[in-house]
């Protein structure tokens, strides 16, 4: 297959309210909180992975608008994400597919779409380096259904409102790919902005806005564009 062009689509993710990522159990110190979220090693800044990001958008995707393709309705039955590896299935081309590379269309192709890790916009990094901006604490507590008061506090660490991180989205264009299938990620990116990304959304975490995209410099409003 002939790659034929790499389009760029940038922009700003910026929190509006406290984001949670976790770490996993591996990387939690002894004594430090039990919920802590990722970090860079080096810099020890928060950053949004780019597997949360596309795994976010793949399954919001999939749930939705993606469903009247027959082998993706089977798979979100069932749980799981697209692996029909079929040519004309948006999932498997735009996010890559997951059964084994025999039982894809040859003409599949490579995965399409490449999220990169968003790190803070370089004024949220001059915040958080001079220690402006600090993690927050959240206490998220289980209100005991008989006394009606809250037990078991956990204290979850988020990302605070506000804060800025940079989108950057690499998209492959190969020969012969339907102009629309970029547009299925603008549709994505819409749907995350109506939900939310990391832990907690269904309590107030993690919900983004996107600001300043732009396709290859051009900018795009995400505006008219409809989620589903
Ligand atoms: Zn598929």
């Amino acid at each position: 297959m002939k790659l034929t062009n790499i389009k760029e689509i940038t922009g700003i993710i910026r929190l509006r309210s406290g984001l949670h990522i976790g770490a996993g159990k591996d990387s939690v110190e002894i004594g430090g909180m039990d919920q802590p979220i990722i970090k860079d090693p080096v810099t020890q800044a928060p950053y949004i992975p780019g597997s949360s990001l596309k795994g976010k958008m793949r399954s919001l995707l999939e749930t939705s608008v993606f469903m009247k393709n027959e082998g993706t309705r089977r798979a979100v039955m069932d749980g799981r994400p697209c692996d029909c590896g079929k040519k004309g299935c948006p999932a498997c081309t735009i996010f890559g597919s997951h059964a084994a590379p025999q039982k894809c269309d040859d003409d599949l192709g490579p995965t399409r779409l490449l999220m990169r890790d968003a790190t803070l916009t370089p004024e949220c990094m001059a915040l958080f380096q001079s220690g402006r901006l600090p993690m927050e604490v959240k206490n998220e507590n289980i209100i005991n259904r008989l006394k009606g008061v809250a037990e078991h506090p956990r204290p979850l660490e988020r990302v605070p409102a506000g804060t800025c991180f940079t989108l950057n989205i690499a998209f492959r264009v190969y020969e012969g790919d339907s102009e629309d299938l970029l547009d299925w990620v603008l549709k994505g990116l819409k749907l995350i902005q109506l939900d939310a990304i990391g832990g907690g959304g269904s309590r107030g975490n993690g919900q983004v806005v996107f600001e300043d995209l732009k396709i290859d410099g051009k900018p795009v409003s995400l505006d008219g564009i409809t989620a589903f």
